[in-house]
């Protein structure tokens, strides 16, 4: 059983804290809106955290991708949300960063499947979430974006 709220609320201070050992101009708000009536779900906690900095690593790239192409009003702004309802348990992952073209959407969960520079990405971070979330744990990953706007990924876990 794991307290997920403690896992995701580590992983997002971890995620942000490296990439701003590597760039310190980087900036960008941390929202975090957890549900305190969380269960603890049954889990492989380890996984379930990889699968959460991957999330917090991509949402972080794609508002820091953004800022390069952005005024100084933009405020980069990477939020987790969770929450527990009929049987399942959901957790939030939404930035305002560079977002998803439509035409790659397909794409994204395949393995080796990157937009990033050689040594920023190995397109593996979204097709083991699906290994890990989806056949590991029976649940399921969402994903809405808009280009330019925002992305936020919905990841579902059977309670
Ligand atoms: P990697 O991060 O190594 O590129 P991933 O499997 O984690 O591999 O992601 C695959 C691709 O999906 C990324 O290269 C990027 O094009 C797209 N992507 C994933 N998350 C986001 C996001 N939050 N915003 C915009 N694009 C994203
Ligand atoms: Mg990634």
């Amino acid at each position: 059983p794991t307290d997920v709220n403690k896992l995701a609320d580590e992983y997002l201070r971890l995620s942000y804290h490296g990439l701003r050992a590597k760039d310190k101009s980087f900036n960008a708000e941390l929202i975090t809106q957890f549900d305190e009536g969380m269960p603890q779900v049954s889990m492989v906690a380890q996984d379930i955290g990889r699968v959460l900095l991957n999330l917090f690593n991509n949402a972080f790239y794609a508002v820091n991708q953004k800022k390069k192409t952005q005024g100084g009003d933009y405020k980069p702004t990477v939020s987790v949300t969770t929450s527990a309802a009929n049987g399942w348990m959901v957790i939030l992952v939404k930035d305002n960063g560079i977002g998803i073209p439509n035409e790659i959407r397909e794409k994204i969960m395949q393995p080796f499947f990157t937009t990033k520079p050689t040594g920023e990405g190995t397109g593996l971070g979204l097709s083991l979430s699906y290994d890990i979330v989806v056949k590991g744990h029976g649940g399921k990953i969402d994903i809405t974006s808009e280009e330019g706007a925002y992305t936020q990924f919905e990841i579902r876990l059977p309670i």
